[in-house]
């Protein structure tokens, strides 16, 4: 056999995640500093995580939490939302945008997406804005940016709060600005699988001293002061509850992932886009799947998750058999996403229907992510392109 037939034929005997978490011993030995420290809970490495993220982002005011699910929830009720009020987001998001938004008693409502960027469109948000109408939730999809201009000037003329889903926008850049200063409510999620990690958590950022301190008592059972300054030297024991808040706030241990993790976003971030291009650059010949578009507007694509659409239309199988081919070949694949809507809960509690929102529904059924991780090799990546191209020429439908 030559090299080249070798190399085809050979898969990989371990398996390759989808994503995995790129923990140093910088990250490891903070966490050992807290555990020994005594502050265990929210306390000084939380603030500095807080500190140091609103200066990487250029927001005045951060708020660390439990998770970005808990920063949709309190952000959304910082704003006054609630019952009767309705809510414009994309059907192209993880469930907890939608969830949050239910949760506040709230009524969702989807606008479509753009099919070639899979971004929230910003024309279908202007179609679907009623007397209703309260706020809109863009979600920067894969860690691309939405076209923020456009949607601030639709939130404006409709008087509508804009509320960032920034889950997957740690580093993204919308004309030469980051992610995290541009609305009023940015929120970031910490998840393993996210572009920077504490384990779970979440972070609120915001121009505004007011919402600041509103989701700062709401995240700690409506308590006026943060409790860990009641037991430092300086601190009185009384409190005062002025709200019947809740229990989200991010503890130091995840706080001292954060510090280290944030201080390597970017170096993760370049690897990412190398990678990226990577694919790009593989795949481009391949007639059995899309690639989605780069916005057309200046940005910096933090590529949170690299995302392919296979087109049955080309092949023996559809998305799901595709996953299960790649899965043989020992290639760990996600979905982002199920479009929101053809969730069952979704089916029965609100009005829409398989039909209503076509691109959406288009991507959802085509759409699978690829392993992307800083901590991912070269030959990791060999594996995968390799992979990909061996299911499409073994599935290819012939004409
Ligand atoms: C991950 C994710 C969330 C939720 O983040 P958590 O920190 O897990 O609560 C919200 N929105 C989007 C788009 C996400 O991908």
């Amino acid at each position: 056999m030559t090299e080249k037939i070798k190399k085809e034929t050979l898969k990989r005997l371990t398996f390759l995640p989808f994503s995995l978490p790129s923990i140093g011993e910088e990250e490891i030995a903070e966490v050992v500093d807290s555990l020994r420290s005594g502050w265990i809970t929210t306390g000084p490495k939380a603030h500095q995580f807080e500190k140091d993220f609103a200066e990487y982002v250029g927001s005045k005011y951060a708020v660390g939490l439990s998770s970005a699910t808990a920063g949709l929830h309190l952000s959304l009720m910082a704003l006054g939302i609630g019952p009767g009020d309705e809510v414009i987001t994309t059907p192209m998001t993880f469930v907890a945008t939608v969830n949050m938004i239910v949760a506040n008693r709230a009524t969702p409502v989807f606008a479509d997406i753009d099919p070639r960027t899979l971004q929230i469109d910003p024309e279908e948000i202007k179609k679907k804005v009623t007397d209703r109408t309260k706020a809109v939730i863009p979600v920067h999809f894969a860690g691309q940016p939405c076209d923020m201009d456009r949607i601030h000037e639709i939130a404006g003329t409709h008087h509508l709060h804009v509320v960032e889903d920034a889950a997957h926008a740690a580093g993204t850049e919308y004309r030469g600005r980051r992610i995290g200063a541009l609305s009023p409510l940015s929120v970031f999620s910490f998840h393993p699988i996210k572009n920077i990690t504490t384990g779970e958590g979440g972070m609120v950022t915001t121009n505004r001293e007011d919402l600041a301190e509103t989701i700062r008592m709401l995240k700690f059972h409506g308590i006026s002061k943060d409790a860990w300054k009641r037991y430092d030297e300086k601190g009185t024991p009384h409190y005062d509850v002025i709200a019947p808040g809740f229990k989200y706030n991010l503890m130091d241990i995840q706080a001292a992932l954060g510090i280290h993790q944030l201080k390597r976003i970017e170096a993760f971030n370049r690897r990412r886009k190398e990678m990226a291009e990577r694919y790009n650059q593989a795949f481009a010949g391949l007639d059995e799947i899309e690639l989605p578009q780069e916005v057309s507007y200046p940005h910096l694509h933090a590529w949170h998750l690299y995302v392919i659409l296979v087109r049955p239309e080309k092949l023996t199988i559809d998305r799901d058999g595709f996953m299960e081919a790649l899965k043989a070949e020992k290639i760990g694949t996600g979905i982002h996403f199920l479009a929101v809507h053809l969730h069952d809960y979704y089916r029965k509690h609100s009005p829409y229907r398989r039909g209503d929102l076509p691109h959406a529904e288009y991507v959802s059924d085509r759409i699978l992510s690829l392993p992307l991780y800083p901590g991912m090799t070269d030959k990791d990546q060999e594996d995968v392109i390799a992979a990909v191209t061996r299911v499409c020429r073994q599935h290819r439908r012939r004409a």
